[in-house]
């Protein structure tokens, strides 16, 4: 029997655990297959969510799903924390020394941020990338009652590249449903040249933002945060005062890619984008 392993039950995880479950049918019903997903909540948690429960529009609870409830039910969930893949071996190595051995390898265990990475994030900024913080931002715009606030970037690369826009104009109609818009000054910061990286988006974006009265600060990459003077100063040299920020904090890859070998100094894998193996192992894949 060949063995797949999935780490991580995430969108990637999850839809891929099921994709190769359909494309092997046959041979997963015949037993000459097994598929296992390693996760170690065994709870989904849906992320773009919590841009929706900082508006009120999702409950919290509404963000999760047992995730053995998104997978076929030929393939084996493993609720468990994975500590490092060894792939000399052909082994997952789970906390506790428990080894699952595969023939072949998806890791999908996603990214982790790091606020602490940027001196004064975790005083100073709000932000909405986990569920707890999505639910304290909530509460600070809706006692919300006017002044400046500044959407940032604090390190790229990010997960989900729209979701800075996406939350300032959401920010933008919220202010304006409230009544208390034009109280409030909107200012977006954002580290490269333009409002986004893609043209055919940045174009319509900054238009739209000058028709809301929403002010750009473009090539500000965040260097630190003053929680206490209420100021973000950018590497750039220019410095943003405000009385709420919302910054989008640093990411790595997880610390199983680190924990395996896998990747380089941020736990990112370099990987073929065409086939999305792993440069230089013949049976690992990575995706997320
Ligand atoms: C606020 C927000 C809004 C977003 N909006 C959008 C959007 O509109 N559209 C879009 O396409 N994307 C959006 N995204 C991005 C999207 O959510 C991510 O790209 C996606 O979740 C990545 O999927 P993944 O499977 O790679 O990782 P994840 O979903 O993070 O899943 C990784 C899984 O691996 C597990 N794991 C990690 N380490 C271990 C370990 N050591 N042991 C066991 N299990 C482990 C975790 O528990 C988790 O279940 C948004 C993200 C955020 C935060």
């Amino acid at each position: 029997m060949k063995r797949v392993i999935v780490l991580g039950g995430g969108i990637g995880g999850t839809t891929v655990a099921n994709r190769i479950r359909k494309g092997l049918e046959a041979e997963v019903g015949a037993g000459q297959v097994q598929i296992q997903v390693v996760d170690q909540e065994g709870i989904h948690a849906y992320q773009p969510g919590y841009l929706m429960v900082v508006f009120d529009k999702m409950r919290p609870e509404e963000t999760k799903r047992d995730e053995s409830s998104l997978l076929h039910r030929s393939i084996q969930l493993v609720r468990a924390e994975i500590e490092r893949v060894d792939a000399a071996a052909n082994k997952v190595v789970l906390k506790g020394g428990k080894e699952l051995p595969y023939d072949v390898l998806v890791v999908a265990t996603g990214s982790v941020i790091h606020p602490e990475a940027v001196p004064g994030f975790t005083e100073g900024a709000h932000s909405f990338y986990d569920l707890a913080n999505a639910q304290k931002l909530r509460a600070a715009i809706q006692q919300f009652t006017g002044g400046k606030i500044l959407i940032a970037v604090a390190g790229m690369p990010y997960k989900c590249p729209v979701a800075p826009l996406e939350v300032t104009f959401m920010l933008d109609d919220y202010l304006r449903t409230r009544g208390v818009r034009d109280k409030t000054e909107i200012h977006y910061a954002y580290p490269i040249p333009k409002v986004f990286g893609i043209d055919t988006v940045a174009q319509p974006m900054q238009r739209l933002m000058s028709e809301r009265d929403i002010s750009t600060h473009l090539l500000f990459n965040v260097d630190r945060i003053d929680p206490v003077g209420k100021t973000v100063k950018g590497v750039e040299g220019e410095t943003i005062p405000f009385d709420l920020l919302i910054a989008i904090p640093p990411h790595r890859g997880s610390d199983v890619v680190g924990a395996s070998g896998l990747g380089d100094k941020g736990n990112w894998v370099p990987t073929d984008r065409f086939t999305l193996k792993v440069e230089g192992k013949e049976n690992i894949y990575v995706l997320g």
